[in-house]
């Protein structure tokens, strides 16, 4: 499931991280709690379709959201929302559209299609804008495709040392607009977002590992939603199939990002929207647009577009294995994640803290990292 381990523990609090296999899994669900067994995950790495890599565009500071003028174009960025980039995504398209559309414009030009830019380009349009989108990549294809698919809005969204003071107010308004959002889509063809049920599988009393020298303090903002967002609860012994002696249970938003990606871009286009192939070497390349204004949603490019290097990449791999539709439940076991989307079990290692992939601007994938998560979780089974 999941980007960031604490989105995967939500609400663990003092426990040890890694899990304890007991001796004989047990499937079937205890009596009084799931109507059903759990179907077990088929865990075999001969089931990997492909393995994806995707970086996390991160800031210290949080998403850059200002405005420039450039070339005599009132310039609004929307990039840089780290491992919250689907979950935040209307919330920070209402922010931008807002700023694109202050002094009464509505020529708009998007440049980017992935979460952040299809949003911003379908709430510019519902606000009344003609928009066209200018993207290297189309959504399918961009990194934002490449993504777990869970609600995750605080998920290396910034340092906690670095954020201004008004930033986590901002970041509790982008979270609180968006989550209505995306449950309009729940229910809908394709399900395109749905909720799914989580287990979190822990061993208590093992020690925490130790915090790594120089690491980030990555803010945590979850408490100020709290009050719409799903508990998570502990399970007695008898409540859980699953061999470890702590387990905790919630409910929580997930994104089928292929069906999501397609619904988006479909009502773009049936609204009357427009997507253009473009290439962007430089900011000095938005004068060739003919729009007043542009909106620049370009995630990981915009590192080498802007010459910005306060976006560090958090490098993250997910491995494929060929979908279960009979698993309805993500579970989360000694820093791997599953989550079970309709195009495909997720799985992925998250690493001993959210310094995993810090730094590392390499989308190679790695088999050895997938085949030995595979296997952690494979001994559930
Ligand atoms: C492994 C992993 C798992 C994740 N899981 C989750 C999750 O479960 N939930 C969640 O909320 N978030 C998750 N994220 C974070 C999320 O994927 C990102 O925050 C999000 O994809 C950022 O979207 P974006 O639209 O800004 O960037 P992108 O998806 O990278 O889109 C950028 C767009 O800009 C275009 N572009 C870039 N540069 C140029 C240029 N110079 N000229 C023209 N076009 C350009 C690209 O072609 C593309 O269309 C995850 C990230 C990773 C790495």
């Amino acid at each position: 499931m999941i980007t960031s381990r604490r989105t995967l523990m939500a609400g663990i609090g003092g426990l040890g991280l890694s899990g304890c296999v007991a001796a004989t899994p047990r499937l079937a669900a205890a009596p009084g709690f799931a109507p059903q067994p759990l179907a077990p995950l088929r865990m075999d790495p001969d089931r990997i379709t492909h393995i994806t890599v995707c970086l996390r565009p991160f800031r210290a500071a949080g998403p850059r959201m200002d405005i420039e003028t450039i070339g005599g174009k009132r310039v609004v960025h929307n990039y840089g929302h780290g491992g919250s980039g689907w979950s935040l995504s209307w919330g920070a398209a209402a922010i931008a559209a807002r700023n694109a559309m202050a002094d009464g414009r509505r020529d708009i030009a998007v440049i980017g299609c992935g979460a952040i830019g299809i949003t911003t380009a379908l709430t510019l349009q519902r606000a009344g804008a003609r928009v066209t989108i200018y993207a290297r990549e189309r959504l399918p294809q961009t990194r934002s495709a490449r993504a777990t698919g869970t609600w995750s809005p605080d998920s290396r969204i910034a340092d906690a040392n670095a954020v201004t003071a008004q930033f986590p107010a901002l970041w509790e308004a982008m979270a609180r607009a968006s989550f209505p959002i995306h449950q309009s889509y729940v229910g809908l063809p394709g399900d395109p977002v749905v909720w799914s049920d989580r287990y979190t599988l822990l061993s208590p009393g093992l020690p925490r590992p130790p915090r790594p020298a120089g690491a980030i303090h990555f803010a945590e903002y979850g408490e100020r939603i709290a009050d719409i967002v799903p508990p998570f609860r502990s399970l007695s012994r008898a409540q859980h199939p699953f061999p470890v002696d702590t387990v905790r249970h919630g409910t929580s938003m997930q994104f089928n990002v292929a069906a999501l990606g397609q619904r988006l871009m479909q009502d773009f286009l049936i609204e009357g929207g427009h997507i253009e192939q473009a290439h962007f070497e430089t900011p000095a390349d938005f004068a060739r647009l003919s729009q007043p204004v542009v909106v620049n949603c370009t995630g990981y490019g915009a590192r080498a577009l802007m010459r910005d290097d306060s976006i560090v990449p958090v490098r993250g791999q997910i491995a494929w294995l060929a979908p279960q539709p009979e698993v309805r439940y993500g579970l989360y076991y000694r820093s791997v994640s599953i989550l079970p989307r309709n195009d495909g079990i997720v799985v992925q290692y998250v690493g001993d803290s959210d310094m995993w992939g810090y730094g590392i601007d390499s989308e190679t994938p790695d088999r050895g990292e997938a085949e030995r998560a595979i296997a952690v979780v494979a001994a559930l089974f």
